[in-house]
């Protein structure tokens, strides 16, 4: 059992936090199995409010996939309160924003996608569904009348003991 923090960081335009919009929050992943080092090359969407009950003891899986190689069969659970945001405070640093117990696998990639929630500066718009699948996000906020975005996303995983 290894649990892998995914870590992002990003320039922040006018925007105070970003953060995934809820349990519906679909995570996009790839996977490499950890038993024939088996890298798949297919992205899985995995979310907090999909989940099925461990076969022992009384946890969740959000994944569960048989490796297509070795065909064992490994599960993956996020730790719910593991999930954070990105601060315009974060900028120029890696910050952890979820946390996945890996039993058998672990993530080799990450694409943000969308569902993201970013929240304007000095009290400006909260724009619901922001869309980062190009990597980069702009608008317009009628409220603080500036232009905002989300640049330069990148990511890397973590082993946490
Ligand atoms: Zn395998």
């Amino acid at each position: 059992m290894v649990k892998i923090a995914l870590r992002i960081r990003c320039r922040l335009d006018n925007v105070e936090e970003l953060r995934p919009c809820g349990p519906e929050f679909r995570w996009c992943l790839k996977f490499i199995c950890g038993n024939c080092g088996e890298k798949s090359e297919k992205w899985n969407y995995i979310s907090l409010d999909e989940s099925t009950p461990m076969q022992r003891g009384s946890g969740v899986n959000h994944f569960v996939s048989k490796c297509k190689m070795c065909m064992r069969e490994n599960t993956v659970t996020i730790i719910e309160d593991s999930i954070g945001s990105f601060t315009a405070d974060d900028q120029g640093q890696f910050k952890t924003i979820v946390v996945l117990d890996c039993r058998g696998i672990e993530p080799h990639d990450f694409s943000a996608r969308d569902g993201w929630i970013a929240k304007v500066a000095d009290g400006g718009t909260e724009f619901a569904d922001v869309d980062l699948s190009e990597g980069e996000w702009e608008d317009y906020c009628d409220k603080i009348m500036e232009p905002v975005g989300i640049y330069e996303i990148q990511h890397r995983f973590e082993r946490i003991k």
